[in-house]
Formats: structure tokens, C-alpha cells, sequence
């Protein structure tokens, strides 16, 4: 029998609609400044526009293969080795993707099933979990907390146990702009390896990280290569979040699953699209350097603000995005604030609980997207002062 009133699958209801979707819509609804979803309030690059237009124009239009433009799959494990000495076969070890999104559930979707448990590190972006019910498997959690977001790793030991299937691993982590440190990448190998899981790591901000931290892939570490799936996405890298091109790489076995059931989700996608990346990808650095300096620029100018005011705020190691605890405001919960707060401010915030299994962990906390003009920030916190003077 259907459920004429509620079609939708019951696995997915409680996924029913994403923070940013109602957050970014009661933006577009009062005339909020955005400070919800994550995307930069300014253009791409020069460069990166020109490969697309020329891409565009030079007979890039039709389907790419299934597996993604090999131009692209081959500039992705050129910039794996570069960086960070990861060997790839550009032709069974990179599957490009729509976005990070996409290789996200198609490696969860490919690679676990009802029974098996899936270990995140919570908060989480909502895209896990919704991917990990989509796959009838079941979500277990490792929490971050503030001020510093490393977790115990006695947690993480006793999250693991013989239904593990899968760590899900993000760093620089969203939401809490936390790169994880060699001593957490060492610990979560270690329990990996220990019990042979499986790593998916999402690894879409690893460009963009602030002062001394820098990204360390966790597939580098030993006995982690054959097990793990890396995902990125130019998205974060070159200020193109609408674009969706993202890849999944690792051991073409693992690799080859991600592409067996991506192959049916959308089969390919963004022809010039992904001929641009491929173009611009071997001189990544010069085109993130000016925006990564931008956006610690504009991390700071956020915290000060918001410190002007009285949040306390925790200063991300990288990412897009500042936390900061609202309780100075008078609020008692998250969700409630961030709902009032275009109406009561004109801006708009994500709550941090939503991204926690149990609310109560963050539930004063609030996640201010950082990659916006500093001038923007600064009107942002300026309504702040006023509506809560
Ligand atoms: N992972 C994380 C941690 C993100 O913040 C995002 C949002 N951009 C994604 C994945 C999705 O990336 P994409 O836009 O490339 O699908
Ligand atoms: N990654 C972005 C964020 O965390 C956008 C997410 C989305 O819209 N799905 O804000």
C-alpha cells in the first residue's frame, strides 16, 4: 500500500529537507545577509572562466565517458603525486563525479548495506547520514567538541566494533573548520587497520586551510591506501560551487565499486566543465593561494566581529566556515535562533545541532559561513550588534 499522504520512503523522512535548502530560502524570502550556506560571494578566477568559455567553444559538449573526462582523470593523479605522493591509474583509479556529493553516495551506496555500521565524526555535514539511510546501513558517531573539535580517541575505539563497515573521515572538517592532527590521523589508521574498515574521506576543503595547518590525506598514512576512498571537488578550490565536478580515487577495486553504481545515479555529467578543471588542476596553487589568503583575511575579520559583540567564537583551522556559541545572546537552542534570526537581524546562520546525532551536543552553537566580502561580514556582524543591543 502507498502512503498517498507521505510518499517518500520512511528511511528517508527524518532527511526530508536540508538546513541550507530552508536556510538559504528564508535568506531569498527577508533579504538576510547569507551567512548560511557555503559559497563564496564572488567570482572564479579568470583563468578557470576562460578554460570553461574555451571549452565550451572547442566542441566539449556531448557526453563524456562514464568514468569522466580522461584529461581530468589524469591531471587528478597528477596532483595526487604531486602533493601529497599518491600513486593513481588514471583509467581504474579515479571516477569523476557531480560534485563531491555524488561520489560521496556513491561510495557509501556501493560499499555498505543493511547491517553494516558506518562511523562519522559528528558534527557532520547532512549529506552522510541521509547517504548512509539511503544505503540501509546504520550511523554510529565519534564527537568533536569545542573549543579545540579534536575527539577521544576512546571514542573513536569504542564506536568501532564488528558491524564497522566504514569510517567516514572529513578534514578540513565541515562544520567546525577543524583540520584533524597527525596524532588523530594516526589513531583513526591505527583502529582502521586494526579491524580491516573501509575509509571513505571527504577531503573537498584541502586547499583551503589557514596559518600553519595543512592537509594531510589519510590514505598517505601507512596501510591506509588500499583501503581508502578519496573525495575532492574544484567546487571549494576554485570558487566554483555550481559547477559540480568532484572525483572519488584510491586502489581501483574500491574505485571500480564507486563507478559500478555512480554509472546509474547520473551516469556523467559537465562535459566543459570538467575539460576546464583538467585544465586549470596543474596550477592549483596559483589559483588558491590569493583566495586562501583572502579567506583567512575574512575569518578574522568574522571572529573579531562576532567577538565585538560577545560570541564566543572557535577560530577554524580552514574551511569556509567560523562556530560560535550564541548563549551571550540570550539563546538557549540552535535551531530556534537561527529560524528567528532574518526576521529579528536580517541574517542568516546554520545551526550547529542539526549536524549532531544528539542536539544537545551543540545546541547553542551556530556555523557563519566565512567566505564571503569582508564587507559583507562587517554589515553582518554590524545587524548582529544592533538587533541584539
Ligand atoms: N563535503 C563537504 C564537507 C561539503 O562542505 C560539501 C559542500 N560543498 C560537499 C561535500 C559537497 O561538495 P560538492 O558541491 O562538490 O558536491
Ligand atoms: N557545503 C555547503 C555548506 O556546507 C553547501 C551545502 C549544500 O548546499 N548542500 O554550506
Amino acid at each position: 500500500m502507498t502512503d498517498r499522504a507521505d510518499p517518500l520512503v520512511e528511511r528517508m523522512r527524518p532527511y526530508r529537507s536540508s538546513i541550507f535548502a530552508e536556510m538559504t530560502a528564508a535568506a531569498v524570502r527577508t533579504g538576510a545577509v547569507n551567512l548560511g550556506q557555503g559559497f563564496p560571494d564572488t567570482e572564479p578566477p579568470q583563468a578557470v572562466l576562460d578554460a570553461a568559455v574555451d571549452a565550451l567553444r572547442s566542441g566539449h559538449n556531448q557526453y563524456p565517458p562514464g568514468a569522466g573526462v580522461l584529461e581530468l582523470r589524469e591531471a587528478v593523479a597528477r596532483h595526487q603525486l604531486r602533493r601529497y605522493g599518491l600513486e593513481l591509474d588514471p583509467e581504474a583509479g579515479v571516477q569523476i563525479t557531480v560534485g563531491a556529493s555524488e561520489a560521496l553516495a556513491a561510495a557509501v551506496l556501493a560499499l555498505c548495506g543493511p547491517g553494516d555500521e558506518v562511523v562519522v565524526l559528528e558534527p557532520y555535514f547532512d549529506l552522510y547520514a541521509a547517504v548512509v539511510a539511503l544505503a540501509g546501513a546504520t550511523l554510529r558517531t565519534v564527537t568533536l567538541r569545542p573549543p579545540s573539535y579534536t575527539f577521544d580517541p576512546d571514542e573513536l575505539r569504542a564506536a568501532i566494533g564488528p558491524r564497522t563497515r566504514m569510517v567516514l573521515v572529513n578534514s578540513p572538517h565541515n562544520p567546525t573548520g577543524h583540520v584533524l592532527t597527525d596524532a588523530e590521523l594516526r589513531a583513526l589508521a591505527e583502529v582502521c587497520c586494526e579491524h580491516d574498515v573501509l575509509v571513505v574521506t571527504d577531503e573537498v576543503y584541502e586547499h583551503l586551510t589557514f596559518d600553519d595547518h595543512r592537509h594531510v590525506p589519510i590514505a598517505t598514512l601507512p596501510g591506509m591506501f588500499e583501503r581508502t576512498v578519496t573525495i575532492s571537488s574544484a567546487g571549494k578550490t576554485c570558487s566554483a560551487t555550481g559547477w559540480k565536478v568532484g572525483w572519488a580515487s584510491g586502489p581501483p577495486e574500491l574505485v571500480q565499486a564507486v563507478r559500478a553504481v555512480k554509472q546509474h545515479l547520473t551516469y556523467s555529467g559537465g562535459t566543459p566543465f570538467q575539460v576546464a578543471i583538467a585544465r586549470v588542476l596543474d596550477d592549483v596553487e596559483s589559483i588558491v593561494a590569493d583566495l586562501r589568503t583572502a579567506l583567512e583575511h575574512q575569518r578574522d575579520v568574522l571572529c573579531e566581529g562576532l567577538e565585538s559583540i560577545g560570541l564566543r567564537t572557535f577560530r577554524p583551522d580552514g574551511t569556509y566556515f567560523v562556530t560560535a556559541d550564541v548563549a551571550s545572546l540570550g539563546a538557549t537552542d540552535g535551531l530556534e535562533f537561527c529560524r528567528a534570526l532574518p526576521e529579528r537581524a536580517g541574517v542568516v546562520a546554520v545551526p550547529v545541532q542539526v549536524f549532531y546525532a544528539d542536539p544537545a551536543d551543540g545546541r547553542t552553537l551556530v556555523r557563519l559561513a566565512c567566505c564571503k566580502r569582508p564587507e559583507v561580514l562587517a554589515e553582518a556582524v554590524d545587524r548582529l550588534r544592533t538587533a541584539f543591543r
